[in-house]
C-alpha cells in the first residue's frame, strides 16, 4: 500500500538560511566608500537562490552578467529537468551518443574523474535513482525496494562515454549533475569577475559559495557554517578564508518525513540506492575550484570522515565534518581558520591525522 508522505516544507528555508548566514557574516565587505560601486542582488537560478554581493567598479553590470550566465549554464548545458540542455539530450538519447558543447564535455570529464577518484561515492549517473525518490520534488516518495534494485541496474559512472564533443549513456541510464552544478556556477562567476574591475565578491549559489578577490584591509572573508540541527539562520562556526570556493552537503538541505516518521534526505548511497546512513550530518569542503568543492562535499558525505581524507588530499581540498553526535572535525589546512561559535551544542575534535 502506498504510504502518504508529508513534505518537510523546509527546502526553501534551508536555502535562504545559507544566504542569510553568508551575507550576514560577510558584512566586512560592505563598508566601501563609493556606494555606487557596490551591488547586492538575489535571484533564483538553477532551482535555488543565488545571492550576489560585489564591491568595485562595474559591480551592477557584473552582477547581472553572473545571473544570466548561471541561467544559461543550467538551461543550455547542465539541467536534467528538460531535454533541451546537453545533459537533458544525453538522457533523452540514452542508448546512443549525442553531440554536446565542449564546455559540457569538460565538466563531464572532470566530474567523471572525481567519480572514479571517490570510487563511485559521488556518481553523476544516478539519474534513474534520484528521479525515483524525487526528494525535494513534487513526487517525493519512498520507492519499493524492488524499484530501487531495478534503478540501481541503470547507474554507474563507468558507463558514461565521453569522446571529444560527443557523449552518451546506455539505455535506461541518466545523468544528474545536481551535486556539482552549483560549484560549476561559482567557477563561471569567477571567470566573469576576472574580466572586470570588481575588487571583491561573495556569490552564493545554494550550498556553494565563491569568495572572490580581497577585502581592502586584507582581512579574510568570514563564512558561517550552518548549524545542521539548528533553526533557520543559525550557524555553528565561522571559517575565515581567502579567495576560494566553499560547498556544503548536509542531510538537512532537502528531505521529507514519511507517514511512519522516518526521515529521507537527498544524498544517496550509490551502492544501496537509499539515503546515506552514516555518522555525518554535514560536510563543508574548501577548494580553489567550485566544481571540486561541490563534488567533494557530496563524495565526503557518502564516504564518511576516514575514507574522505585521501580524496581531499588528492584534490588539495580542506573540510569541516560534523558528526551525528555533534562532533566537529576540521582538516589540518584550515584548522586555524575555523572558530567554533556554538560550543554548547558542538565539540571540536582533534584531527587524528594531524
Ligand atoms: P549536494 O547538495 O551537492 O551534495 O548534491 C546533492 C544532489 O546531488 C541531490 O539532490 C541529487 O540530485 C544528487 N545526488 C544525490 N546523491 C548523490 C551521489 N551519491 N552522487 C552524486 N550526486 C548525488
Ligand atoms: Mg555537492
Amino acid at each position: 500500500m502506498k504510504k502518504k508522505e508529508k513534505s518537510s516544507g523546509k527546502k526553501i528555508f534551508a536555502v535562504v538560511f545559507v544566504l542569510l548566514t553568508v551575507a550576514g557574516l560577510c558584512g566586512v565587505m560592505a563598508y566601501d566608500a563609493i556606494k555606487s560601486s557596490n551591488a547586492q542582488i538575489s535571484s533564483v537560478a538553477m532551482g535555488t537562490v543565488v545571492s550576489i554581493k560585489l564591491n568595485g567598479y562595474g559591480s551592477d553590470k557584473a552582477a547581472q552578467q553572473i545571473v544570466d550566465r548561471i541561467n544559461d549554464l543550467d538551461n543550455r548545458f547542465l539541467t536534467c529537468k528538460t531535454s533541451d540542455s546537453d545533459v537533458g539530450r544525453i538522457n533523452a538519447g540514452a542508448g546512443s551518443t549525442v553531440n554536446i558543447d565542449g564546455f559540457t564535455a569538460g565538466i563531464l570529464t572532470k566530474s567523471n574523474e572525481i567519480c572514479a577518484a571517490g570510487d563511485g561515492a559521488f556518481d553523476i549517473t544516478l539519474g534513474s535513482l534520484t528521479s525515483l525518490w524525487d526528494i525535494g520534488g513534487e513526487n517525493q516518495r519512498v520507492p519499493l525496494h524492488s524499484e530501487i534494485e531495478k534503478a540501481l541496474d541503470f547507474t554507474g559512472y563507468k558507463n558514461l562515454v565521453i569522446n571529444g564533443n560527443t557523449a552518451g549513456v546506455p539505455t535506461g541510464f541518466s545523468l544528474d549533475l545536481g551535486a556539482v552544478g552549483k560549484g560549476v556556477a561559482c567557477d563561471e562567476a569567477r571567470t566573469i569577475l576576472l574580466d572586470t574591475k570588481v575588487k571583491n565578491a561573495i556569490i552564493s549559489v545554494g550550498g556553494s559559495v565563491l569568495l572572490f578577490g580581497e577585502n581592502e584591509d586584507g582581512s579574510p572573508f568570514r563564512v558561517g557554517i550552518r548549524d545542521p540541527r539548528g533553526d533557520s539562520g543559525e550557524y555553528m562556526g565561522i571559517l575565515k578564508l581567502n579567495s576560494s570556493c566553499v560547498s556544503t552537503s548536509g542531510d538537512y538541505e532537502k528531505y521529507f518525513t514519511s507517514a511512519d516518521g522516518s526521515v529521507y534526505h537527498h544524498i544517496l548511497n550509490p551502492e544501496t540506492g537509499y539515503p546515506v546512513r552514516r555518522d555525518l550530518i554535514s560536510v563543508t569542503v574548501c577548494s580553489d575550484s567550485g566544481l571540486v568543492s561541490d563534488a567533494l562535499s557530496t563524495a565526503c558525505f557518502v564516504l564518511g570522515y576516514e575514507k574522505s581524507l585521501p580524496l581531499l588530499e588528492k584534490y588539495s581540498a580542506q573540510a569541516v565534518f560534523i558528526t551525528t553526535d555533534k562532533k566537529v572535525i576540521v582538516t589540518d589546512g584550515i584548522a586555524d581558520s575555523f572558530e567554533l561559535t556554538n560550543s554548547d551544542k558542538y565539540t571540536l575534535e582533534q584531527n587524528d591525522n594531524a
